[in-house]
C-alpha cells in the first residue's frame, strides 16, 4: 500500500501515503488514527505549533462554552485519566495546554510539520495521487488527503473605508497578539457582538480606560455560569467518563444537555417559567439545549421564550434604553448560535463602557485616531475587530483544491457546498473532510463530532487498505441525496431565517450579505448523524466507487442494519 519511500533531501516531490492538513482537534485525532493504521503520514500546519483554533484565538475571555470534560478526546483512556480540568469551561491557555499534552502523550509531534502553509492540492488522475503544494517548500505526493482545517479559521474584516489609516494598534480577535496587549488606561473600541465580541467585551470592560462597543445587531445571550472544578469533582468525573460520553452521544448537540421531554404546549406558562428559571442558573448550553424542543421550530413558542430572556436582560441592565438596544428584535433566541456570557450585560452598567448602535448611526470610516459614525468621531487608542469568520467553507477556499478534470473545489461549492455526508465530494477522489461543510462538526460539540467523523473515515480507510483499494469516490447520486437531506434539516428549523454564519451570512463578503441560505452545516443532531454513519459503514459503504467499480446494489452488500435515519 505504501506508495514509495520518501526521498529525504532528494529531488522532486516528497512521497507519503497520507497527508493531514491542520493540527487542531481534527488533525490531531486523524493523524493518530492514520499512524495507527501503519501509514506513512505527515501533518502540515501553517502555524508554528499545534492547536488550531486554540493556538490562534488569544483574545481576553476566550474560553470553552462546552463543559471542559465533554470537550476532551474520549478515544484513549489514558488521556482521560491523566488530564485534570481546572474549570467547568476552561480558558484558552488551558485548552491549548491540553492539546499539547495530547500531542506529546500520543507522540505525534514528530509527525507534524509547522510553518507549512499549503497553497494547493491537485489530483493526478493518471497516477491516483494528490500533489500538495506548500509555500516555500518541496511538494508532497500522497495517495490519501485529509483536510482538518477548521470551521472558523478564516477571519473576516469589515469592508469599512480607512481601516489602514488608524495610527494605533488594531486587529481581528483571531489575530490578538500572542505577547498580550496592555489595556490599562486605553480607549478601546470593539466592533462586533457575536460570541467572540461578547466574551472579549465582558472580560476587558474593567481593565481598560474606556470601552466603546459598536453594535450593528444584538445577539441573544445567556449566562455561562462557569466555576472551578474541585479535586473531588474531577475525581468523580474521571469515574463517570463512560456515562458522560454516552449522554453526549445521545443528545442532539453532543453535550450533557438533553432536550426537555415535556412538550411546550403541554406545560402551563408557570411550568415553562419554572423550567426557564432553573435553566438560566445552570452552567452551559442548558438554557438552549435542555429547553422545550418547540423553541427550535415553533415561532410562537420561541417568541414566548425570547420574551423571557428579554426580561432577564432588562433586569440586568440599569439603563432601560441601553437594555432595549441589547435585545434582538429581528430574530428569536437560538435561531443563531447562542453566545454564553459572564457578566456581559453588567458591563454596560459601568461608567467607562458605552454602547454605540451603528444600525442607527452607521460607521462612516475609520480615521487616523478612531472611528467616525454618522453622529460623531470616537477617539480611540486601540480597535478590536470581533467581526467573525467566513465560516466552514472559508478555510477550504484559501487552498486551491483541484480534483478530477481540473474541477476546483471552491467553484464546485459556490454558491452552496455539495458533499457526501460532509466528508467527501464527487470528483475529488481520496479527499476526506472530517470537519467539512455539511458534516455535524459546526453544529455539535466539536470534538464529539470530530471523533464521529474521524472514526467513520478511518473505518473506511481500514477497509480500503485491507482490500488493497487505491481510489475512493462517492457517487453523484449519493451526494445529491445527502445534500437534499441537509436542506430538509434546515427547512425544519427556525435557524433557516437567521442572518448568521449558520446560514452562510457574512456582510463582509460580497454576495453573502442577504437572502439565500448556504447549507453549510448538518443540523440533524449527533445521534441521527451517528446512526447514518453507522448504517453507511454496516452497508459496506455502498455509495462509494472503489477503484472505479460501480457501487454494489443493496442485495450484494452485507446485510444492512435496519437503522431509521
Ligand atoms: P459572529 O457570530 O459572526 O459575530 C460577528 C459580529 O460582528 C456580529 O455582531 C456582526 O454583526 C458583527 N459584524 C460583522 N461585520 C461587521 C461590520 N462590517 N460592521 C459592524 N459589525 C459587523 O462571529 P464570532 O463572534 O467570532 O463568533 C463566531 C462563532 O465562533 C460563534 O458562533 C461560535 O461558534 C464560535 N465561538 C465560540 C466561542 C466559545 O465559547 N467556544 C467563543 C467565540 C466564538 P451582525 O450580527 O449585524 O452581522
Amino acid at each position: 500500500m505504501r506508495i514509495e519511500e520518501a526521498a529525504p533531501g532528494g529531488e522532486g516531490p516528497e512521497r507519503r501515503d497520507a497527508v493531514v492538513v491542520g493540527t487542531g482537534v481534527c488533525g490531531i485525532y486523524q493523524l493518530h488514527r492514520l499512524r495507527e493504521m501503519g501509514l506513512d503520514v505527515v501533518a502540515l500546519d501553517a502555524n508554528p505549533a499545534p492547536g488550531g483554533t486554540w493556538w490562534m484565538n488569544r483574545y481576553p475571555g476566550a474560553r470553552f462554552d462546552s463543559e471542559s470534560y465533554t470537550y476532551g478526546f474520549s478515544f484513549a483512556r489514558e488521556l482521560l485519566e491523566e488530564w485534570t480540568w481546572s474549570e467547568r469551561f476552561s480558558g484558552q491557555p488551558e485548552n491549548l495546554r491540553y492539546l499539547d499534552f495530547v500531542v506529546d502523550r500520543l507522540d505525534l509531534r514528530r509527525l507534524m510539520r509547522f510553518d507549512a502553509r499549503v497553497e494547493a492540492a491537485r489530483w493526478d488522475d493518471a497516477r491516483g495521487l494528490w500533489r500538495i503544494e506548500i509555500e516555500g517548500a518541496r511538494p508532497i505526493e500522497c495517495r490519501w488527503l485529509f483536510l482538518g482545517i477548521g470551521v472558523l479559521s478564516r477571519p473576516t474584516m469589515p469592508r469599512i473605508e480607512g481601516i489602514g489609516d488608524f495610527k494605533g494598534p488594531s486587529f481581528h480577535t483571531y489575530h490578538w497578539p500572542h505577547e498580550g496587549v496592555d489595556l490599562a488606561g486605553k480607549r478601546v473600541g470593539v466592533i462586533g457582538t457575536g460570541a467572540t465580541g461578547i466574551q472579549v467585551i465582558a472580560e476587558i470592560a474593567d481593565k481598560v480606560g474606556s470601552l466603546t462597543v459598536f453594535q450593528r445587531r444584538p445577539n441573544w445571550s445567556a449566562p455561562l455560569n462557569n466555576g472551578p472544578i474541585s479535586a473531588d469533582e474531577m475525581a468523580d468525573i474521571k469515574t463517570r467518563y463512560d456515562e458522560i460520553f454516552a449522554t453526549c452521544a445521545a443528545s442532539p448537540g453532543g453535550f450533557e444537555h438533553i432536550p426537555e421531554r415535556t412538550g411546550f404546549w403541554e406545560a402551563t406558562p408557570e411550568q415553562r417559567r419554572a423550567l426557564w428559571d432553573r435553566l438560566y442558573d445552570q452552567p452551559g448550553f442548558g438554557i438552549w439545549l435542555s429547553n422545550y424542543k418547540e423553541i427550535f421550530f415553533d415561532e410562537t413558542a420561541n417568541a414566548e421564550f425570547s420574551d423571557y430572556i428579554a426580561e432577564r436582560i432588562r433586569r440586568r441592565v440599569t439603563d432601560p434604553a441601553t437594555a432595549e438596544k441589547l435585545i434582538p428584535k429581528d430574530h428569536g433566541f437560538g435561531w443563531a448560535r447562542v453566545p454564553l456570557e459572564t457578566r456581559y450585560f453588567e458591563a454596560y452598567n459601568r461608567d467607562n463602557v458605552r454602547l454605540v448602535d451603528i444600525s442607527e448611526t452607521p460607521i462612516e470610516r475609520v480615521t487616523e485616531t478612531g472611528i467616525r459614525t454618522t453622529a460623531e468621531d470616537h477617539e480611540l487608542d486601540l480597535i478590536v475587530y470581533a467581526t467573525g469568520f467566513d465560516a466552514v467553507t472559508g478555510a477550504f477556499d484559501m487552498l486551491e483544491v483541484e480534483g478530477r478534470d481540473g474541477v476546483k473545489l471552491n467553484r464546485k461549492w459556490t454558491p452552496d457546498p455539495s458533499t457526501w455526508l460532509g466528508m467527501m465530494s464527487h470528483g475529488f477522489p481520496n479527499l476526506f473532510t472530517p470537519s467539512g461543510p455539511q458534516s455535524s462538526s459546526a453544529s455539535v460539540n466539536y470534538p464529539r463530532s470530530i471523533e464521529m467523523c474521524v472514526n467513520f473515515v478511518s473505518t473506511l480507510m481500514e477497509q480500503a487498505l485491507a482490500r488493497g483499494v487505491e481510489r475512493i469516490e462517492p457517487t453523484q447520486a449519493a451526494e445529491d441525496a445527502w445534500v437534499r437531506h441537509v436542506r430538509e434539516m434546515y427547512d425544519m428549523l427556525l435557524l433557516r431565517k437567521s442572518r448568521s454564519w449558520f446560514t452562510g451570512y457574512n456582510s463582509n463578503i460580497e454576495g453573502r450579505e442577504i437572502g439565500k441560505v448556504r447549507h453549510i452545516v448538518y443540523n440533524g443532531g449527533a445521534p441521527k448523524y451517528q446512526r447514518i454513519l453507522e448504517r453507511t459503514a454496516a452497508e459496506g459503504f455502498r455509495d462509494l466507487i472503489f477503484d472505479g467499480q460501480a457501487p454494489r446494489t443493496p442485495e450484494e452488500v452485507s446485510p444492512a442494519i435496519p437503522v431509521k435515519a
